[in-house]
């Protein structure tokens, strides 16, 4: 049985080599449950939010890391997002025929957005091209230009969970000599070829346990405790107020001369929320009284 919605960080006692496993079931499931997204489309969203979450798994400090994906082929958007706590959600937008499972035709000219967003201070934006055939490669392009600090990623889904693998070579001490950084190379190497041995099935389906000896038997690793993996939607009736805000008070009122209510469904979770007349002008009220600090009002 897989370690499933847990994601667990391990360490080479003897290597400056970190890693990560996540295996993801209920919460891609939910993820998925509610769209009619094509195939490739579901298998590429267990990926991204193994993405996800294997990179939120890495934060220093509380916030999110946000993975979003735009092209002018197949898939207009495919986005996920993974909290330091690790509450998942994603989405996909498809606008034509979706007939390949490589990233660079789904997407065609497209570009991956990495955005890691603390909840105190400023967010970081990294963007890479969608030259890979798979995320896990467009993703390892990143690190290496951002932080220069070789990594490696093994994304799965066979569209009832996702699983992930990351490996990262930490950097070598400052004063280590020319043989001890070209030993760390070779380790580097040795790690990563055993983890290529890996199969999709085997990581979907082995507990990580099995997976680690499988791969590193000969070698001392060291497996932190596990963290549970689980959906959660950020939408609430006071985001989506602020959002359709920027409409602007009248043009919200026409809308309710006709209609009852504004109805506004998250596409994440389908959760609708739903504004009347009351609801609209204590909206705008609420804003003058705060101050208006010039915030989403028109
Ligand atoms: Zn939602």
């Amino acid at each position: 049985m897989s370690n499933s919605d847990q994601i667990q960080r391990f360490m080479f006692e003897h290597h400056d080599i970190r890693g990560e496993l996540v295996g993801i079931d209920e919460a891609y499931q939910a993820v998925i449950k509610k769209h009619d997204y094509p195939e490739q489309v579901q298998v590429l969203l267990g990926e991204w939010i193994a993405a996800a979450s294997l990179l939120s798994e890495i934060l220093k400090f509380d916030g999110s890391v946000i993975l979003q994906a735009r092209g002018d082929a197949g898939i207009g958007i495919l986005m996920a997002e993974c909290t330091h706590d690790q509450k998942i959600r994603a989405i996909a937008q498809t606008s034509g025929e979706i007939k390949s499972d490589k990233i660079q035709e789904l997407f065609g000219n497209g570009h991956l957005v990495i955005t890691i967003s603390p909840t105190k201070g400023n967010r970081y934006q990294g963007v890479v091209p969608l030259d890979s055939d798979t995320l896990a490669g467009c993703l390892e392009h990143y690190f290496l230009q951002s932080e220069q600090l070789p990594t490696k990623l093994w994304l799965n889904c066979d569209k009832t969970s996702a699983a992930g693998l990351f490996l990262q070579k930490l950097p070598t001490e400052a004063n280590a000599t020319k043989e001890q950084q070209q030993e760390s190379d070779n380790q580097w190497e040795h790690v990563v070829a055993l983890a290529d041995t890996i199969q999709s099935d085997e990581l979907l389906s082995l507990d990580n346990e099995t997976i680690l000896h499988r791969l590193y038997h000969e070698e001392e690793v060291r497996l932190f405790e596990s963290q549970d993996v689980e959906f959660h939607c950020t939408c609430s009736k006071k985001r989506t107020a602020d959002s359709i805000k920027t409409v602007g008070q009248s043009e919200l009122l026409d809308i309710l001369a006709i209609e009852p209510s504004i109805k506004v469904t998250c596409q994440f979770c389908n959760e609708t929320y739903s504004f009347d007349k009351v609801d609209v002008r204590a909206l705008f009220e609420n804003t003058t009284n705060l101050g208006n600090k010039g915030k989403s009002v028109h």
